[in-house]
């Protein structure tokens, strides 16, 4: 049996690592990202033949094939968990909006957002992996949230034995439904904690704990490893190969033609799973990402220049793309030039806060790449006007239909993907805006617009307003290492 195996994407690492490693030890020892160091390629013969599968066996056969060495059964048991999605056998249905553009719901599993599209099964995969390595340790996750990661990973990880979850978001930085659907996860090993500050303090203060070396020294007396379910987790991002692979499938199975996905992009995990489908060969024409007004990815893809020495956050209404240092671009700089001009380049980021492509490299990203950003302005239009039409769509998705029109001029009758990447449920607020209701509280929002758009609120966000809020401790950022230990 072959076995992958992950390099760091800025080199200078000497002993091969495989997936169980990476999954279970995400942080790369000399900085930079781990990374899947040979990809394998499906020819056309076995696209055809791919093209044929279900979901589950898609999945199956792209893990095979990347050799993650991930036992069948164990898989199976993760890919189980999609079962709680609203159609178990298709997780992450198309829905055709226009002749050529098909909507991917990413958002039908319990949270309503993408994040579960990997993280509902990659709990199950952690933990299996953790039973198989018998070692008498548990794993301590710690996750700080702007608001879709924390309740996926809660979910994902709650009963899960020999694995913790510490949450930390910032107290009124998230909407009520993000905030109870942390709050109001009732397992043992999870702890929620709200922060007096925003998402950057709730981060900064993640990092300091994980170098802080007396919380260090105490969870090894307690025989506690850390480690982390962030979106640049490569068992994040190999279960979002899988969704990518699976739309273009389904679309080149009808006409024989290639896609072009549109990916609402933050920290580039989304996309990244994009971009290996391609590479392994799925009939992917481009990827194009979709920012708002925080463009510096969209800048980047345009003009090879990544800066942010002069930006500063802008908060819009579509949140989880509020990001200035995406992650995981660092992988494709890796997969298209190389190790040492990763590395100069990351280091340029951090000693300058910026970095610039040549010419050539530039052209490289764009055969894979494009981009567009957009305003809230244009955000709140494409909800109203598409409300009209009888689709509901949330702030994030609304940001992709710039690139749509983009598609539509410059590629014309060509089948696009856009990832619908949350439900309108989760930013209820914003769609009443939209719509001309006022300023709504979450509740009355929903509330509202089902009630004069005529769609039912689906269970998992209803149930939230009657469950209580068992998690309702707020602190000072000095104190939270004490508070985490403590619970421990
Ligand atoms: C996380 C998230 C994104 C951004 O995805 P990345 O993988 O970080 O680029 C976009 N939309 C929603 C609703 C999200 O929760």
């Amino acid at each position: 049996m072959q076995t992958q195996h992950f390099i760091g994407t800025r080199g200078g690492q000497d002993t091969a690592l495989n997936f169980h490693d990476v999954v279970l030890n995400p942080n790369a020892a000399f900085g930079g990202l781990y990374t899947a160091k040979k990809l394998p390629k499906f020819d056309e013969d076995a696209i055809k033949e791919l093209s044929q599968l279900n979901y589950e066996e898609l999945a199956h056969e792209i893990f095979h094939r990347l050799n993650l060495n991930v036992s069948k059964d164990l898989l199976k048991d993760a890919l189980k968990l999609y079962q709680n999605f609203d159609s178990p056998a298709n997780p992450a249905p198309l829905c055709s909006v226009h002749p050529y553009l098909n909507l991917q719901k990413l958002y039908c599993g319990p949270t309503r957002a993408f994040k579960d599209m990997a993280l509902q099964p990659f709990g199950t995969l952690f933990s299996g992996f953790l039973n198989e390595s018998k070692r008498e340790v548990d794993y301590l996750i710690l996750v700080a949230t702007s608001g879709d990661t924390g309740p996926a990973t809660l979910q994902s990880f709650a009963n899960k034995p020999h694995t913790k979850v510490v949450c930390i978001y910032p107290k009124g930085g998230t909407s009520d439904v993000q905030r109870l659907q942390m709050t109001t996860v009732n397992a043992e090993n999870v702890k929620v904690f709200g922060i007096d500050g925003d998402f950057d303090d709730a981060q900064t203060l993640l990092k300091d704990l994980l170098k802080d070396p007396k919380f260090n020294a105490v969870l090894r007396t307690k025989n506690i490893a850390l480690s982390a379910a962030n979106s640049v987790n490569f068992g994040r991002i190999a279960f979002q190969i899988v969704y990518h692979a699976y739309s273009s499938l389904q679309i080149f199975k009808i006409n024989r033609r290639k896609i072009h996905i549109i990916v609402p992009s933050g920290n580039f995990g989304n996309a990244l799973g994009a971009f290996y489908a391609k590479l392994i060969g799925f009939p992917i024409e481009r990827i194009w990402i979709a920012t708002n007004t925080n463009n510096v990815l969209s800048e980047f893809i345009n003009t090879g220049i990544y800066d942010i020495s002069e930006k500063s956050l802008h908060k819009t209404y579509s949140p989880a793309m509020d990001i200035l240092k995406s992650s995981n671009i660092e992988r494709v700089l890796f997969t298209l030039f190389d190790a040492q001009r990763t590395r100069e380049l990351m280091e340029s980021l951090e000693q300058t806060k910026k970095y610039s492509l040549t010419k050539e490299e530039l052209a490289w990203i764009k055969m894979y790449f494009s981009a567009t950003s957009c305003d809230d302005n244009y955000c709140l239009n494409i909800i109203k006007t598409y409300a009209k039409k009888g689709y509901l769509i949330d702030p994030h998705t609304a940001c992709g239909f710039k690139a749509y029109e983009e598609i539509k001029t410059k590629f014309p009758n060509t089948p696009c993907v856009l990832c619908s990447t949350a439900e309108w449920t989760k930013f209820a607020p914003t769609i009443a805006k939209a719509l001309d209701l006022g300023d709504l509280s979450d509740k009355e929002a929903l509330e509202q617009i089902s009630k004069t758009h005529k769609v039912a609120i689906p269970k998992q966000i209803a149930e939230l307003f009657h469950n209580p809020e068992i998690h309702n401790e707020v602190f000072d950022k000095e104190e939270l290492g004490q508070k985490i230990l403590e619970w421990l």
